[in-house]
């Protein structure tokens, strides 16, 4: 086993506090990681405090993660010690079910085992994520990140980065469309720079209008106060495709009017309550589609990590050392991060 320090939340009304545990060592397939950045994201919140209600405690959250390999199992071909690595928000799948054959594996028919919160295959146990010092890791969940000069703002493209590319992918933004952003936080600021990067006409959808300027140099050639009815009826029917962001309930009617017909509006946010249900007229007036997106496959993501390198595409981050982490979820509610926290693991050694 391996001794490894973290931190973690014994219940969903506690602050996260330091947490010793061990680890597996690595079988034969796995790699051992030291863990240098693990980027917040509200996932992270939402289950620390219970709010999906099904948080299993202790609770060591941590799904954006970068690091150094330390060790790898005697079968492990495409790593080796002193790589750096990403982890994102699976570390195993079944491997055998159509999803996983396709790539799918955050689609895993028999349940993808999260890096956190998630019940290891054959156990009980329950996996503790990237707030801490090392993870173990089988090697088909280990992603190569070659963009390593600002390695701290890659550790969000684990999650907030594949977390958007993939529907906007899926959905083929490209030259030529208008994509609405709903939401400038962790997933929508990523969702901005790479909607742009993807070569579509990018509009901010904010509550924020003191977000406006940053959305420009973001990547957004506009920006549309959600909250002010004039300039949401002006956007009326424009946009082809919009991604939402939002981490909480809201009216979605508001937003569906924006797309033109035919268009998609994908909802990434997860928040803990449910939107209203829409209109069913938003929908079938202009043969309208609400759907939905789930991070993105292992293959997925190393597509989106080269696309990033590619294009010199990382996270806007704000560094923090572990010891700032609850008051960093309490800034996170309030819209109050530009645009993504990130942990300096080397903090954990004053604890
Ligand atoms: P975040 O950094 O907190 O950003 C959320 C943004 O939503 C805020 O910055 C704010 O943007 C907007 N917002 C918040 N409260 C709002 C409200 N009441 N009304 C309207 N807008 C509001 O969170 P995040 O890390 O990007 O995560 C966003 C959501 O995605 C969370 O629910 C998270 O759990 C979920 N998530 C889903 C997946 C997936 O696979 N589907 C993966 C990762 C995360 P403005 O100030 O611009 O309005
Ligand atoms: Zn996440």
């Amino acid at each position: 086993m391996i001794k490894t320090r973290g931190y973690a939340a014994h219940s969903g009304d506690q602050p996260l506090q330091p947490f010793h545990f061990e680890r597996r060592a690595p079988g034969a397939g796995d790699v051992q990681i030291d863990i240098l950045y693990c980027g917040v994201c509200h996932s992270d919140l939402h289950t620390v405090r219970n709010e999906w209600n099904n948080t299993l405690y202790p609770s060591v959250p941590g799904h954006e993660i970068v690091g150094r390999v330390s060790a790898v199992g005697d079968q492990v071909d495409r790593l080796k010690v002193g790589d750096i690595v990403g982890v994102g928000c699976m570390v195993d799948s079944c491997q055998q079910c159509s999803s996983c054959a396709e790539g799918l594996e955050q689609y895993c028919d028999n349940g993808f085992v999260g890096t956190y919160n998630g019940h290891a295959f054959g156990g009980s146990e329950n996996t503790y994520g990237g707030y801490s010092d090392n993870i173990v890791v089988r090697q088909e969940f280990v992603l190569h990140i070659r963009h390593t000069d600002n390695l701290a703002a890659v550790a969000p493209l684990l999650c907030a980065g594949i977390t958007t590319y993939s529907p906007l992918r899926h959905w083929s933004v490209g030259p030529g469309q208008k994509v609405g952003v709903v939401g400038l936080g962790g997933l929508g600021h990523m969702g901005v720079k790479l909607a742009r990067a993807m070569g579509a006409h990018v509009v901010l959808i904010t509550t924020s209008p003191d977000k406006r300027d940053d959305a420009l140099r973001l990547g957004a050639q506009e920006v549309i106060v959600s909250r002010d009815e004039d300039q949401m009826a002006a956007a009326a029917g424009t946009l082809d495709f919009i991604l939402n962001t939002v981490a909480a309930p809201h009216d979605l009617n508001a937003l569906l009017s924006l797309l033109k017909r035919d268009g998609t509006m994908t909802l990434v946010g997860a928040p803990a309550e449910p939107h209203p249900s829409p209109e069913v007229f938003q929908l079938i007036f202009k043969r309208r589609k609400l759907a939905g997106s789930l991070i993105g496959g292992i293959a997925e993501t190393q597509e989106m990590l080269d696309f990033c390198a590619e294009h010199d595409i990382v996270s806007d981050i704000e560094m923090i050392p572990i010891q700032e982490i609850n008051e960093a979820y309490e800034r996170m509610l309030k819209g109050d991060v530009r645009y993504r926290f990130v942990i300096d693991m080397a903090s954990l050694k004053d604890d």
